[in-house]
C-alpha cells in the first residue's frame, strides 16, 4: 500500500490563514506585524528565500521589507544595521538571511539580534528556552513547522520512538528538542544521528517517526523504513535530471519511490515540509508583534 501523503502546502495554506485573521486583530489594536529580512550579498538562492518570505508577511497583511546590502558590508555596518532594527518599534521580526559572506561571523550578528524579535529562534536564549521548555521564546522555523504537520496530520508523537538524522543547530538539534517535550507534538523518544552514527539504518529501521534532515539526495531508502511509519523529509537538494528542460530537479533527502512504498504517512519535496517554513516564520513575526503589546500593557498594569 502507498503511504498517504502530507500536504505541506495546504498545512501551510491554512497556518497562513490563520496568521493573516491574528495580524488584523492586532491591526485594528494599532499593531501592524513587521518583518525586516536583511540581505548581504547577492546569493541567488538567498535572494529567491528573501522575496518569498517579502511577499507571503504582505501578503498576510504585515509590514514586510527586505534590505538588501551590498556583499562589501562590513561586520560592523551590519551589526550597526541589527541594532537600529532592534530599536525599531515598527519592527517586530528581525532576520538576517544565512549565508553570510565570509568575513562576517554569523553567530556574532546572531547573537546582537535581540531575543525578543528573534523570528528565526536561532539566539541562544530562544534555543534555551526551548530547550528548558518555555514556551515565551521562537522556535527555529523549519523545526516548528515538522511539529504542526505531524500534529494537523494526526499523528500521535507521544511515546513513539523518533530518528532524527542530523544534529543541525537549524533543524536536526531542535527538531529533537522539540519531539522530546512534554506537551503535544512531543513526549516521543528520541535518537538523533549524525555522519559518525554507526550502523545508521539500524536506528532508521526502529523509527515510528523517521526524520531526515540531511542535506544528502535521496540518501533514505525504502529498506531503511520500519513499515508502516511517518517519514517527514526535510532535506532540499538539486540533482541533475536530463528529462528536465531546466536539467535539474528538485529532491528530498528520502528516495520517495521505495520509501513511499513502505511507509503510512510521507512528506513529498517540493510540497512538504518547504512551505511550512515561511508559515512559521509569520507565525513568529505576529507573535512577536503580540508579546509587545503583552508588554506594553504589564507596563501600564
Ligand atoms: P547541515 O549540513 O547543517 O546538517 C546536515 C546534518 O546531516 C549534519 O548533522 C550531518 O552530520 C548529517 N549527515 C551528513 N551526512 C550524513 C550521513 N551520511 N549519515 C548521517 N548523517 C549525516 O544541513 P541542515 O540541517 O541545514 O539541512 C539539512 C537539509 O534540510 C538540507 O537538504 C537543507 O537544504 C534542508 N533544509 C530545508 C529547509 C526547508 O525549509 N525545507 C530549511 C533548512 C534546511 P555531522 O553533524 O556529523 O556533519
Amino acid at each position: 500500500m502507498r503511504a498517504e501523503l502530507i500536504d505541506g502546502k495546504a498545512i501551510a495554506a491554512t497556518i497562513r490563514d490563520e496568521v493573516a485573521v491574528e495580524v488584523a486583530a492586532l491591526t485594528a489594536r494599532g499593531v501592524v506585524p513587521g518583518l525586516t529580512v536583511v540581505l548581504v550579498g547577492d546569493d541567488p538562492a538567498s535572494a529567491t528565500y528573501v522575496g518569498a518570505k517579502e511577499k507571503a508577511s504582505v501578503a498576510a497583511g504585515m509590514h514586510g521589507e527586505t534590505i538588501r546590502l551590498p556583499a562589501t558590508t562590513t561586520q560592523a555596518e551590519l551589526l550597526a544595521l541589527v541594532e537600529r532594527l532592534n530599536a525599531d518599534p515598527a519592527v517586530h521580526g528581525i532576520l538576517v538571511q544565512m549565508p553570510l559572506p565570509r568575513h562576517i561571523d554569523p553567530d556574532t550578528v546572531i547573537r546582537h539580534i535581540s531575543p525578543d524579535k528573534d523570528v528565526d529562534g536561532f539566539h541562544p536564549v530562544n534555543v534555551g528556552k526551548l530547550l528548558i521548555g518555555h514556551t515565551d521564546g521562537f522556535v527555529s522555523c523549519t523545526p516548528a513547522g515538522v511539529i504542526e504537520l505531524l500534529v494537523r496530520s494526526g499523528v500521535d508523537t507521544r511515546g513513539a520512538e523518533a530518528v532524527v538524522v542530523g544534529r543541525s543547530n537549524i533543524v536536526g538539534k531542535p527538531m529533537a528538542a522539540l519531539l522530546v517535550q512534554g506537551r503535544a507534538g512531543g513526549d516521543a523518544t528520541v535518537t538523533v544521528c549524525h555522519s559518525r552514527t554507526r550502523d545508521l539504518a539500524a536506528h532508521t529501521r526502529r523509527a515510528d517517526i523517521l526524520i531526515a534532515a540531511i542535506g544528502r539526495a535521496e540518501m533514505i531508502t525504502g529498506d531503511m523504513i520500519k513499515p508502516g511509519a511517518v517519514v517527514i523529509d526535510v532535506g532540499m537538494n538539486s540533482v541533475a535530471d536530463a528529462s528536465r528542460a531546466s536539467g535539474r530537479r528538485l529532491c528530498g533527502d528520502v528516495h520517495f519511490e521505495s520509501a513511499v512504498q513502505v511507509a503510512s504517512k510521507i512528506t513529498p519535496v517540493p510540497g512538504g515540509v518547504g512551505p511550512m517554513t515561511i508559515a512559521l516564520l509569520l507565525r513568529n513575526t505576529v507573535q512577536a508583534a503580540a508579546r509587545t503589546l503583552e508588554r506594553a500593557s504589564a507596563a501600564v498594569g
